[in-house]
C-alpha cells in the first residue's frame, strides 16, 4: 500500500553518510599522523644525538694520540646505526682523522626524498675541546616509521569502520523491522491482519477520486448475531468466525481489490475495476452462499451486505459509506442472511430517520418527551406493576410510535439523552402520584444496551437513579431481549451494577431474540416476559399454546417470575392463568396511561376495585 512507501529510506542520504564518515577518518589519521611525525623526528634528534655523544666520548683518547687506526675503528661501530650515512673525526686543527661511510638504502627512493640530518658535536677531553665528530644521518627511519605506523593505524581504522558497518547494518535492519511491524500494526487489525477502518478509508478515497474513469464498488458487511456466538461459544469462537470471514474475504479479492475489517463484527470489500453492478452483486451473492458453509466443525456464520456503487451511487467515500451501510441496514429489516444493492428507495429512507433523529435532538432539548404507564396485573387482578413506555408527540407528524423514534435514538446515540430525561419524567410523575396520596407499584424501565456500553454512560445513569431518589423499590429494569447485554458477568457491566444496588431484572420480549438458555441462567434476572407474539391468539392455536406452556415450566423451574405480554382477550388470559403464569400485561387489560389516568387506576384499586378484561 501506498503508506508503506513512507518507510523507505533516501538512498541518497546514506552514501552522504558514508562520504562524511570517510572524510572524517581521514582527518582523524591525519591528525595522527602529524602527531606521530612530531613525535618521531624528537625521537629521531635524540638518539642521532645520543649515538653521537657515545662515539664522541670514546674518540677523543684516540684523537688525543692521533692513533688513526683506533678512531677508525670507533666509528666503525656506526655500522650497527642503520640511519648513519657518514661519520667524520677531525682533531682539533681540524684534519679529518677517521672516516666512515655507508651505502645502505641509498639507492631507495624514501632515502633519495626524506633528505639529510648533519649533526656536529665536539670532542672533549677533560673538558677541553680536542676534536669534533660529524654526523650525517638519512631522515628516512622516521617516515619509514611514520608509514608503518599510518599504515596499521588506518588498518585498525578500516577494521573498526568495518566492524560499526556490519553492526550498524544489522541495527538498521532490526529497527526497520520494527518499523515495518508498527507500520503495518497501524494500519491492519492484529486479529484478522486485514487492514484497519483508517487503512480501509485512503483506499476509498482513492477509488472515489478515480471513480469516474474507474467505477469501482463498496460491499458493507456485518455479521447475523455475532454477539450471540461470542456469548453462547465464548470469544475464543468468535475470533475464529472473524478470522474465517478473513480468509473468505480475501478468496474474493483479486489484486486491485481490498478487504478489511472496519469494527467488531463489521467488515467491508472494495471492489475496482474492471466491475459493473452484476460482478458487484455476484461477489455479494458469494459472500452470503460461502460464509453459513464452514469446513470442518467450525460454526456458520450469516452476514448481512450491503452494496453501493461509485459514481453510479455516490462520488465520495463518506456517501458510498454511508449508502452501503444504508442498504446493509435494510439487508437486516428484510431478514438478515442476505445482501442489498442501494436504491434511491434506500436513500430516501436513510433520509426520513436523518430527518426524524433531527426533530429527536429538538425534542430532547425541550423536553418534549413524556411516558404512557401501562399496568401489570396478577391473577387476582391487581395491579401490582407498571411499565413506562416513551410517547413522543411532535406538532407536524403526531404521535411518533416509539419502534420508529428509539432505533433512531440507539443508532445516533442519543438513547443515552432520552433515557435520562425520561428518568427525570419518571421521577416527577410518581412524586406527582405520591403528592395525591396514592402509591404507585414498581415501574419497569426499558433498558437499552447501547445506552450501557461506555462506562461513563453507566455512571451517569446510576448517578440519575440516586439524584433522582429512583431507588429499587420504585424502579425494575427490562432488557430487550434484540439487544443482548454483552458481558453480563464482567463487574462494571451495567447488570452487574444495577445488580449490587438491588434492582430486579426482567427480560423483555422473551421468544423474540437471541438469548439461550445459558444467558437466562448467567443473566440472573428475577422475571421472563413473554412476547405478545405468542400470547396474542393462544388460546385458539395449539402451538403457540405450547410454545408458552414450555417456557412458563423453563422459567418457574430457574426461579423467574412469568410476565405475559400483549394480553387482549380473556380466552388468552384464562388460558394463561390455566399455564400458571405470574403476571398479566395487555391492552385486553388496559392500554398505557398517561399520568392521570394512571392516577385514576391507582386511586380505584386503592378502593379494592379489580380489573377484569374488558374483550
Ligand atoms: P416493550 O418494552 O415490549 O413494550 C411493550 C410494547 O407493547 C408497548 O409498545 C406497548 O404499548 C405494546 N403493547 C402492550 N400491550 C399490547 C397489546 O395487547 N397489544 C399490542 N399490539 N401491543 C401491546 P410501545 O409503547 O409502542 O413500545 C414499543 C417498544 O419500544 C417497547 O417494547 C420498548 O422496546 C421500546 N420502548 C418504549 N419505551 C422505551 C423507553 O423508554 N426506553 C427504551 N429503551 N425502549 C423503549
Ligand atoms: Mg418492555
Ligand atoms: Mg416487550
Amino acid at each position: 500500500m501506498r503508506h508503506e512507501q513512507a518507510n523507505a529510506r533516501p538512498f541518497g542520504g546514506r552514501r552522504a553518510e558514508v562520504w562524511v564518515t570517510l572524510a572524517a577518518l581521514l582527518l582523524f589519521s591525519l591528525l595522527l599522523a602529524v602527531a606521530q611525525h612530531g613525535q618521531l623526528e624528537r625521537r629521531f634528534r635524540e638518539d642521532l644525538a645520543i649515538q653521537g655523544r657515545i662515539v664522541a666520548d670514546n674518540a677523543s683518547a684516540a684523537i688525543l694520540f692521533d692513533a688513526a687506526k683506533d678512531a677508525a675503528e670507533i666509528l666503525s661501530a656506526l655500522n650497527s646505526a642503520p640511519a648513519i650515512e657518514e661519520a667524520v673525526l677531525r682533531n682539533g686543527a681540524g684534519r679529518p682523522l677517521a672516516q666512515f661511510k655507508s651505502d645502505r638504502g641509498k639507492a631507495h627512493w624514501l632515502h633519495q626524498w626524506a633528505g639529510r640530518e648533519e649533526l656536529r658535536l665536539p670532542v672533549q677531553a677533560q673538558r677541553e675541546v680536542v676534536g669534533e665528530l660529524k654526523l650525517v644521518a638519512s631522515r628516512a627511519p622516521i617516515w619509514s616509521d611514520l608509514l608503518r605506523f599510518v599504515g596499521s593505524a588506518s588498518g585498525l581504522l578500516a577494521a573498526a569502520l568495518l566492524l560499526a558497518s556490519v553492526v550498524t547494518r544489522r541495527l538498521r535492519a532490526t529497527v526497520s523491522a520494527a518499523e515495518e511491524r508498527t507500520l503495518h500494526l497501524a494500519h491492519h487489525d492484529p486479529l484478522t491482519d486485514l487492514p484497519n477502518r483508517e487503512s480501509f478509508r485512503l483506499a476509498l478515497d482513492e477509488a472515489a477520486a478515480h471513480c469516474r474513469s474507474r467505477p469501482a464498488a463498496l460491499l458493507f458487511i456485518d455479521l447475523d448475531n455475532f454477539k450471540q456466538i461470542n456469548d453462547s461459544h465464548g470469544h475464543l469462537a468468535g475470533d475464529r468466525v472473524l478470522r474465517r470471514v478473513a480468509t473468505v474475504l480475501r478468496a474474493q479479492c483479486r489484486p486491485q481489490d481490498v478487504a478489511a475489517r472496519l469494527a467488531g463484527d463489521e467488515f467491508a470489500l472494495l471492489l475496482s475495476a474492471p466491475l459493473d453492478e452484476a460482478r458487484a452483486t455476484q461477489v455479494a451473492a458469494a459472500l452470503v452462499e460461502e460464509l453459513p458453509r464452514p469446513t470442518g466443525a467450525e460454526l456458520p456464520i450469516h452476514v448481512s451486505i450491503g452494496v453501493a456503487l461509485m459514481p453510479l451511487h455516490a462520488d465520495n467515500a463518506s456517501d458510498v459509506m454511508r449508502w452501503a451501510d444504508a442498504a446493509m441496514y435494510e439487508a437486516k429489516r428484510r431478514g438478515k442472511d442476505g445482501f442489498q444493492l442501494f436504491s434511491e428507495a434506500i436513500g430516501a429512507s436513510l433520509r426520513e430517520r436523518l430527518a426524524l433523529e433531527r426533530d429527536l435532538r429538538v425534542a430532547l432539548e425541550h423536553r418534549g418527551l413524556h411516558l404512557a404507564y401501562q399496568p401489570q396485573f396478577d391473577v387476582e387482578g391487581r395491579c401490582c406493576g407498571l411499565e413506562a413506555l416513551a410517547r413522543w408527540r411532535h406538532a407536524e407528524r403526531g404521535l411518533v410510535a416509539p419502534a420508529d423514534f428509539i432505533s433512531v435514538a440507539e443508532s445516533s446515540g442519543l438513547i443515552v439523552e432520552l433515557s435520562l430525561s425520561l428518568l427525570e419524567v419518571l421521577a416527577a410523575d410518581l412524586r406527582q402520584l405520591e403528592t395525591m396520596g396514592l402509591v404507585p407499584p414498581v415501574v419497569a424501565v426499558n433498558l437499552s444496551s447501547r445506552q450501557c456500553r461506555q462506562p461513563l454512560h453507566r455512571e451517569q445513569l446510576l448517578e440519575a437513579l440516586e439524584r433522582l431518589d429512583l431507588g429499587p423499590h420504585r424502579v425494575e429494569f427490562e432488557l430487550t431481549e434484540g439487544t443482548l447485554f454483552e458481558d453480563v458477568e464482567a463487574p462494571d457491566s451495567m447488570v452487574v451494577q444495577l445488580q449490587r444496588r438491588g434492582y430486579a431484572l426482567a427480560i423483555d420480549d422473551f421468544g423474540t431474540g437471541y438469548s439461550s438458555l445459558a444467558y437466562l441462567l448467567r443473566l440472573r434476572s428475577q422475571k421472563l416476559k413473554i412476547d405478545r407474539l405468542f400470547i396474542h391468539g393462544m388460546s385458539s392455536n395449539s402451538e403457540s399454546r405450547l410454545l408458552v406452556a414450555s417456557i412458563i415450566g423453563v422459567a418457574h423451574a430457574l426461579g423467574l417470575r412469568v410476565v405475559a405480554e400483549g394480553v387482549e382477550c380473556s380466552a388468552d388470559w384464562a388460558e394463561l392463568e390455566r399455564l400458571r403464569c405470574d403476571l398479566f400485561q395487555g391492552f385486553g387489560l388496559a392500554r398505557p396511561l398517561e399520568v392521570g389516568a394512571l392516577a385514576g387506576l391507582l386511586g380505584e384499586q386503592a378502593l379494592g376495585q379489580r380489573t377484569r378484561v374488558s374483550a
